[in-house]
């Protein structure tokens, strides 16, 4: 059985791969250190899968620490590695915090492990910005950043490229994510936003609980078939599903090279009013919602060609918008009744 170390295991995409990576038969070690996560997810890991994960809560920007951990579990196979902080309008404040936190932890991660290992790179669809075609391919041109934290994915890509090109034993797949959304069928993990979301989703399921107050719909006036912004949603699960795929096909050496880029999507988008009605016809909520000026920074529309990922990961999202819905609400009420 090969072993796994997720960092970042307790955060939103983290623990909905844990639970895959158990489900196909991986052990699993976890590294998080709680910056944007709850340590009772480790308690609901175990509701699900019965298994008590081993977990290590260690700041991955702490070289020496992550070296040591290294050393202490050299029977690590592979490493799938999502410790970042991701809140867009946060970075722009802060830009340093973002640059240190996501760069220092994937350089100590590759250093820890002396550049010999399996990697999954958490990437984004914000490398492609507005794309000129779509949907997007991962041929597309990486755009410039609209923000420091898009800045430290397209960072992130380039050490990995520049790594993989000099240590042939670094084998990484970098995985560029859609809009990730919805939450395990147990509805016992999902996405645990910090404050105000930012994220049309978690809004969406915090204002029909009564969290918030209206929803904003950000622009109607986009080039879109309804004139709000278009966006590529995929179910946390089938993302997950995806990283168990990334690490198979290194394990069985199917790639092409050792550094190689995929989409994860569903390859069709959906606006903003289109996941409203979603919504209120999955889950038998109305919701209350106005329109809005456009949110700078925001892309009109997006969504990615996902040839790539079928034909090579072997890899394809299963789930519709009403199941990412409806687990997103039913996540949302279990935190009402469970709160965190
Ligand atoms: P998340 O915040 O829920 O999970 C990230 C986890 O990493 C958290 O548990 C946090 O505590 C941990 N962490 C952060 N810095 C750390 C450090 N220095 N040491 C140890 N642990 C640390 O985020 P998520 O939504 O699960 O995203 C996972 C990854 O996917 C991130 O890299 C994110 O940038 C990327 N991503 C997310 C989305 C999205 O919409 N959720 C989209 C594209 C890419």
């Amino acid at each position: 059985m090969s072993k796994i170390l997720v960092t970042g295991g307790t955060g939103f995409i983290g623990s909905h791969t844990v639970v895959e990576l158990h489900n196909a038969g991986y052990e699993v070690v976890i590294v998080d250190n709680f910056a944007n996560s709850n340590p009772k997810i480790l308690n609901q890991l175990k509701k699900i899968t019965g298994k008590e994960f081993q977990f290590f809560e260690l700041d991955l920007c702490d070289e020496a620490k992550v070296k040591a951990f290294v050393d202490q579990n050299a029977d690590i196979t592979g490493v799938i590695h999502f410790a970042a902080y991701k809140a867009v309008g946060e970075s722009v404040q802060q830009p340093l915090k973002y640059y240190r936190n996501n760069l220092y932890s994937l350089i100590n991660v590759i250093n820890g492990f002396n550049a010999d290992i399996d990697l999954v790179f958490s990437s984004s669809c914000t490398v492609y910005g507005q794309p000129d075609v779509l949907p997007v391919t991962e041929a597309a041109p990486v755009k410039k950043a609209e923000s420091p934290y898009g800045n430290t994915k397209q960072i992130a890509e380039e050490i990995l490229q520049d790594s993989c090109a000099v240590m042939p034993a670094l084998k990484v797949i970098s995985l560029r994510y859609f809009n990730p959304v919805g939450a395990h069928a147990t509805a016992l993990i999902g996405e645990l936003p910090i404050g105000v979301p930012q994220n049309l989703v978690p809004f969406i399921t915090q204002s029909a609980i009564g969290k918030r107050g209206p929803i904003t719909v950000y622009g109607n006036d986009y080039a879109t078939p309804d004139g709000s912004a278009v966006r590529d949603y995929i179910h946390v699960v089938d993302l997950a599903k995806a990283h168990v795929a990334a690490i198979r096909r290194m394990e069985s050496k199917k790639a092409s090279s050792n550094y190689e880029v995929f989409n994860l999507g569903t390859g069709k988008g959906s606006s903003v009013l289109e996941i409203i009605q979603a919504f209120e016809k999955s889950t038998g909520q109305k919701l209350n919602y106005t329109i809005g000026a456009r949110r700078e920074g925001d892309v009109e529309k997006v969504w990615g060609d996902v040839t790539k990922s079928t034909q090579e990961l072997g890899w394809k999202a299963e789930l519709d918008i009403n199941e990412m819905m409806l687990s997103a609400w039913n996540w949302e009420k279990y935190l009402k009744d469970n709160p965190f």
